[in-house]
This record gives structure tokens, sequence and C-alpha cells, in this order.
């Protein structure tokens, strides 16, 4: 037999098939050992055939096999062919994709526990009485772990009972399980009428794709419940996909008391050994579901009858290192080749997704009320201008102090979110509201103190920096947000005696650090949570019925033509934190631009206000969907080699241009905004392009400039363009 090996190398030079001898029980989706150039190299089989195409005397054997079966699932190769034509990288980065990585650099093994087991009928001498006991216990037990045994009784005693045939030595697997100690999630529960009719929908519908836009707690867990039910009932297998790690436990919660350990959970934050288990319980089909974040939509599972990707709009969907994939891309190609079900789920979809759904594309689901026609929170706008004017320093509003007094009283508990991911300064006017943006864009300009100027990323072009505002002539022009800390120790004076937690990347650590927090505030153990975008995003907490927005403008105004869309995300996604259950709730909302028309629509829980808003302004500006923003960006640690690089992807780029002269809305070629991290030099190619129909040829570009000193990689409506 003959196997076809895709090396495990990220090189373009050898990413080719390469053919050896086998012996005939190698399957395909097999990890091997094979030579090559003079060494001893991973590999993974995409083929095996009877015949060669070479002559027998050239084909080299493999080394040897690595599992006793094959780690890839039969669909990886088809995959393997759509993610490397989309995304222009090595077949063997395509392939990782689907292992754990210390797996693949063979970190991790199986773990094995020796077990004593009793046998009996040997006589001990009479002196020996920690080989009696040591036997005696275990006749009464049956079998025991050896370690745990010989700490009881003394090794020389256990190994001499096991010698005198009185007991003897198993191995056996150990199976490392996480979160063995997560309480029972709800119970299963009567669907109400909506939940029932979105479920009967997807499974009517011959649409592939499903997007179910429902307000917060609203009940689409329960739906998602529903649909991975009725695919296991008929014996096949779900993954479903939550945006945070931190947000797994509570699910798989939810799937362990419906679904016991068909569950697997698959995600970066566990032991390298956990994660080795679990995989495998999902490759030998033990287990039947997958949870986890984005790495999860590559589960090993076969015969995939539904995915679902709960929060669909979250950035964390999308891949920001190679290969930079799209979540719901790879998902759909799972859906196509499984013949499975999508189910896209949202409070907040992206205005991306919503065009498909309303235009057709996918099946579009809505879900308008809570569970038992429970109120969503009132929002309350606080004008932080005013409290400037007033006199107040402090980072939180009179109206928000007085809700958090009158929560306090009541007994119930709140939370504090703060915004700052993509973190970035901006030139906001403290007294009046201003803010600076370009003039060709748009979008809001960011601030860069080492060169002291002002920069638009989506044209490059660079402003003075203000002294003053230039609408009131105000001079608190820098804006920088609030930090954690200071919101906490405003909090401990204003309100001593409560109980605060703080939830960010600095006090989190450990695989167990988010679920440790949210446990403690889940128990009441905490009168308020502080924390930023961790603690958005859905969870369940019933006593919390206030929220406090502290700066909604650093969204809003993130140079990025995105930023009025996740901004009204945000605002929804925290806000659905309150009043979940008994009382009401209520959101207190920071601002400095209280008349901007997205606070408005989301005030009012009106999303499809705000999407026709929003539709309307990206059709005029010509920002996507409408058009796609495309950088190639070229990094190097050797300037003068990366401005080499650069010139020959523009080049190539301006030749397309010649050809497509529509396609090209806008291209240049600079340096990126932070000209150099971790001592690589940065520069870019920066389009906006008509509709995409070039990408190909210009994934070529890049791919055709990179070497080995030089890294060139496209990006594709970046989240990020610093
Ligand atoms: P969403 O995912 O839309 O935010 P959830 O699925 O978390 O909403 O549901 C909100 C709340 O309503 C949860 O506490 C959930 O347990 C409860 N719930 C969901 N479906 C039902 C139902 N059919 N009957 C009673 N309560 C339900
Ligand atoms: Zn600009």
């Amino acid at each position: 037999m003959f196997a076809q090996v895709i090396v495990d190398i990220a090189h373009s030079q050898v990413d080719k098939i390469f053919e050896y001898s086998c012996p005939d029980s190698l399957c395909v989706g097999s990890r091997v050992k094979v030579p090559f150039g003079g060494r001893v190299i991973d590999g993974f089989v995409i083929g095996v055939s009877r015949t060669s195409s070479y002559p027998a005397e050239k084909v080299k054997p493999i080394c040897s096999a690595f599992d006793e079966a094959p780690a890839l699932v039969p669909e990886c190769t088809s995959l393997m062919y759509s993610i490397c034509s989309r995304y222009r990288v090595p077949k063997a980065v395509a392939l990782r994709l689907f292992v754990p990585s210390e797996m693949r650099l063979g970190k991790v093994r199986e773990a094995f526990k020796n077990y004593a087991v009793y046998v009996g009928g040997v006589k001990l001498s009479a002196s020996a009485k920690k080989q009696a006991e040591a036997l005696e216990a275990l006749k009464l037990e049956g079998e025991c772990d050896y370690t745990s045994l010989c700490a009881r009784f003394g090794r020389g005693a256990v190994n001499a009972v096991i010698e005198k045939g009185g007991a003897r030595l198993e191995k056996r697997k150990a199976v490392r399980s996480p979160f063995s100690g997560l309480p029972a999630g709800a119970e299963e529960r009567v669907l109400t009428p909506a939940q029932q009719a979105a479920l009967d929908e997807i499974e009517r519908s011959d649409k592939r794709v499903h997007l179910i836009h429902g307000v917060t707690g609203s009940g689409k867990t329960e739906i998602y419940l529903n649909v991975i039910a009725r695919e296991i009932a008929r014996g096949r297998t779900a993954i479903f996909l939550v945006p945070e790690i931190s947000l797994t436990p509570q699910m798989l919660s939810q799937l362990r008391s419906r679904f016991g350990g068909a569950a697997a959970i698959l995600h970066s934050g566990l032991s390298a050994g956990e994660r080795f288990d679990e995989w495998w319980r999902l490759r030998s089909g033990e287990a039947k579901i997958a949870i986890g974040a984005r790495s999860a939509v590559f589960a090993p599972l076969e015969n995939i009858g539904a995915i679902i990707i709960d929060e669909e709009h979250d950035s964390s969907y999308l891949s920001e290192s190679a290969p930079r994939y799209s979540t719901i891309e790879i998902a759909k190609m799972r859906a196509e080749y499984n013949g499975a079900k999508l189910v896209l789920g949202s409070a907040t979809p992206s205005v991306e997704t919503y065009v498909k759904a309303t235009e057709g594309e996918y099946g579009l689901i809505k879900l308008p009320e809570r569970i038992n026609k429970r109120p969503l929170p009132e929002i309350i706008i606080a004008d932080m201008r005013r409290e400037v004017k007033r006199g107040n320093n402090t980072a939180f509003s009179k109206a928000l102090r007085d809700e958090l007094d009158e929560t306090l009283k009541c007994g119930n508990q709140a939370i504090i979110f703060l915004n700052r991911r993509g973190y970035s300064r901006t030139v906001m006017c403290r007294d009046c509201g201003y803010v600076a943006k370009c003039e060709n864009c748009d979008v809001t300009l960011t601030y860069h103190s080492e060169e002291n100027c002002l920069k638009c990323h989506y044209c490059g072009a660079k402003y003075h920096m203000l002294t003053a505002c230039p609408e009131c002539d105000g001079r608190h022009v820098l804006y920088s947000g609030t930090g954690t800390q200071k919101v906490v120790s405003d909090l401990k004076t204003l309100f001593p005696s409560a109980r605060i937690l703080r939830m960010d990347n600095d006090t989190v650590s450990g695989k167990d650090g988010h679920y440790n927090i949210l446990k403690k505030f889940a128990a009441k153990q905490a009168d308020i949570l502080v924390g930023t975008q961790m603690i958005a995003k859905g969870h369940d907490f019933p006593s919390v019925t206030l929220v406090g927005i502290m700066d909604a403008d650093m969204s809003l105004h993130f140079s990025d033509y995105r930023s009025g869309e996740r901004t009204f995300q945000l605002i929804t996604q925290v806000s659905g934190r309150s009043g979940r259950a008994g009382d009401k709730g209520k959101v207190v909302l920071q601002t400095c631009s209280p008349e901007d028309y997205i606070l408005r629509y989301a005030v009012a829980y009106d999303y499809d206000g705000f999407f026709k808003n929003e539709i309307a302004l990206r059709k005029a500006t010509g920002f996507p969907p409408y058009s796609l923003i495309c950088r190639i960006m070229v990094t190097s640690e050797d300037g003068a080699a990366a401005l080499e690089a650069l010139k020959g992807v523009y080049f190539a780029v301006e030749e397309l241009r010649a050809k497509f002269p529509d396609e090209f809305i806008f291209l240049n070629k600079m340096h990126s905004p932070i000209k150099k991290i971790q001592g690589k030099m940065r520069y870019q190619v920066l389009m906006r392009l008509a509709s995409g129909k070039v990408l190909e040829k210009i994934y070529d570009a890049a791919v055709a400039h990179s070497s080995d000193g030089v890294l060139v990689y496209v990006e594709e409506n970046p989240v990020n363009l610093s």
C-alpha cells in the first residue's frame, strides 16, 4: 500500500503531497512519522492507494504510525482543500487546525492509572500485619487505585500482596475530566409557543443557515439545546460554540444535565491532558457534542447534524492569527459537507449577517419578547458633561450612585461595566462631546503619542494634535476613559460596606479563574461585580437588577467603521444582564454624547431602526458590506527586506488595479499606524475593494512575496487596523 502524506511543515516549498509505502492496515487520517530530507518528520495521511505514481524503488516506507485510530476525521481532507483555496495557507497549516497543538508536538499521551484488583486465596505470614490489612481492604473494596493503596498501607506491603498473588495489578486508561464538580444545569422545560415555532421552522425549512434574532432572555439557549437533542436522537452529532471561554462551564452544565457524558468541552483553558482526553472522547464517538470557543469548530466529529454559534456577532469568531479564518465560514463548509443545520443566534446580529437574513440567504427567526413577557430593563442615560460642570470628578454620575444605593438596600446585585477592549486614545472634548474625525473617511482619529499626532487608520491621513476643542474651545480634549482600579476605589469610598469583586485580565488567571469569580458572584458572596468585556456576554445572574455602563463612548468613538454597531451590541448585551429573574432591571449608561443616534436606538431596544440607519450609512460611505476593507501586512525585523517586499506586493496590486480599475475604491501603501511591534517593522498595503472579486489574486500576491525573513499576510475587514 501507498500513503499520500502532507508533512507537518508550514512552508510553501514543501506544500505538496508526498508518497510513502505503508502497511495495509494504515488508514486515511492517521498521523505518521516519515523520513524527510534526512530527518524524521510528522505527517498526516490524506489518502491511501494500491498503486503508486512513482517507481517502487523510489518510494520510501513510513517510519511508524502514531495512534491506534486515525486522528483526522474523513472530512478533513475535503475541508483542507477548501481552507487552502480560501485562505491561501499551506496544507499542513490547514490540517493543524484539526488536532490539538500539544498532541501534534507529542507533549501529551494518554494517561494510565494502575489499579490493584483483589484475587484472594493466599496465605500471608502472621507477622505481616500491613499486608493483611491491605488484603482485607482490597477484599472489601474489590479493587483500589494503586497509588492511594500504597499511601494507606505502604508500598512494600502492597507490592508483597501482589507478588504473593493476593491481588493483581491492572493498567487502565484514566480519563481526565474537566469541570467535574459543575452544578447541574436547569432541567428541561416545556417550550413556549415561540420557541416551539422556532424549532419547527429550522426543521421544516430547507435553508442551510438560520439566524435566531432574539432579545436577551428570550430563551435562545433552550432552542439550541432542543436542536441538538433532535440531532442526537437521530444518531448524529453537534457542535456548540460560544464566544468566550468563561461561558463554557455554564453551557457545559446545561449540556451535561441533558446529555450526560455525551458532551465534551474543548478550549485553550484546559490542561493539555484534559484537552487530549476530551478530544479523543469526541474522536472515538464516545462523546457526541463538542462545546467550546472558536477553535471548537474543528471538533473531530463525524456525521454532524447541527452547528450552533451563539452570539454570532462577536469579534472573537474571527481568528487573528494564520489562517485568519471566519468561524462562520468554516461552520458553513462543515454544515455543507455533513448536510447539517447551522444556527446563528444573537440579540444584536452583525450587520453583515442581518443583511443575508433579510435578503433570504439565511432563514430569519425573530423572538422579540423575553420569556414570560418579562420587561427589558429600563436604560437611563447619564450625561457626563453635566456631571463635570456640577463639579463631580468621580467616575460615577449621580444617577448611577442613586441606583446603586437603591439596589444594595434591596439586597440585589449590580454589575459595573467598563469598556476597554481595543483600548485606544481618541480626541474627545469632555466639555461638549466633540470628537475628532477624518475628513475623508468619517471615522474617529486615533492619538499616537510617539509622534504626537492624530491618525486615520483607514486612509493613513495625519492631523495635528489639538490643544483646544474647535467647537467650544474647551481644554479637556484627550480622552482615555477610566480604569478598573479607579472605579473600584471610588466604589469603596461611596459604598464602604458593599462587597466588591473585580474581573479583568489582571485579576483572572489560571483555567478556573473566570469560573471562580463568577461562581462567587452567582452565590451572592458579593454585591457588585466590576469588569470589562468579559462580563458582558451571556451570563445569567438572577439577582442582578442594576447594570452601570461607565463609558459608552469608548467604543462609540473607536476608530473602526463598526464602532456604531459595536456600541449598539455592547449596550444591548450588557443591559441584558439586568433584571433576568424577579425584579425589574435598570441600566445606567454614562456618556458624553447623549444625543448620539446609536445610543438612542440602544435605549429603545430598536434593532431594526438601528439596522436601517446603519445600513444606509454604510451604503452612503461605501463601507462593508458595500465594500471590502483589505490589508496586506508586511512585517520583518529587517526593515530593508520588508520595504522590498512591500514594493513587490504593491506593484502586483497596482497591476491588478490597472486590469480592474472599478474594483479599487482606495489603494495605498504606507507604514502601519504602529510602525514597529516587538522589533518588527510593519508596512501595509491598504485597500478598499468594491466587491472582493480580485481577493484571490491579492492573496496570491501576498504569498508570492512572503519569505523566511518577511511575513506577508492578508486581512479582510480586520477588527484592528493599528
Ligand atoms: P437567551 O439565551 O435568549 O438570552 P435564555 O435561554 O438564557 O435566553 O433564557 C432566559 C431565561 O428564561 C433563563 O433563565 C431560562 O432558564 C428561562 N427559560 C428559557 N426557556 C424557558 C421556558 N420554555 N420556560 C420557562 N423558562 C424558560
Ligand atoms: Zn481617513
